[in-house]
């Protein structure tokens, strides 16, 4: 986000952040950053519009995401080949997988009943920070704490540092955008 959009007031309605920019006289864009769908629209936009055009966006955005988002039997799947290839000692596997509203955590898997949730803020992750978490929450299917077994196993995974490094990334970038405008305005000086 450049500085002169973020001197302007924006109306933030949860997911969406609708920033209203005088350098973008006539374009209308959406984009995704961190967890937030980000719409500028031009300054002199009027309200009506603005009702009109946002939605349209927002749907856009989000039609595109869908295209690009795993099923939730490929991310079965992902799994499997997973588990095959780096941990094959461990032969169970989940009795289901879903995507989940999840905003403190990357992912969850209670051993009990043998289920996997995987945050939707990594629909649109690249595949090592996907299947990264897969496979942490794969391997808790038998080891349920982050002792050493677990470790050992987690370690087989390569790229680990740079799926954390994007995790920790978006991480920050989410933090980042929580902050009230005011407040980001006055650290940029
Ligand atoms: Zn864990």
């Amino acid at each position: 986000m450049d500085e002169e959009a973020l001197t302007l007031p924006g109306i933030d309605e949860g997911e969406i952040l609708v920033i209203r920019s005088s350098r973008r006289k006539r374009n209308i864009s959406a984009y995704r950053q961190g967890g937030r769908i980000v719409v500028s629209i031009p300054a002199r936009m009027s309200k009506a519009d603005e009702r009109a055009i946002v939605p349209e966006m927002i749907a856009k955005i989000r039609a595109t995401e869908g295209a690009k988002t795993p099923t939730e039997s490929a991310l079965a799947q992902r799994i499997d080949e997973l588990l095959s290839e780096l941990a094959p000692e461990i032969t169970a596997r989940p009795v289901s997988v879903t995507w989940r509203a999840m905003r403190e955590r990357w992912g969850s898997c209670t051993g009990l009943d043998q289920t996997i949730r995987i945050s939707d803020r990594l629909k649109l992750a690249p595949d090592y920070a996907l299947d990264y978490v897969l496979f942490h929450e794969a391997i808790h299917l038998e080891h349920f704490d982050h002792g050493s077994a677990f470790n050992e196993l987690l370690s087989r995974f390569e790229g680990s540092e740079l799926a954390s490094a994007y995790l920790d990334g978006y991480e920050a970038a989410e933090r980042a955008l929580a902050e009230p405008v005011e407040l980001k305005k006055l650290r940029t000086k």
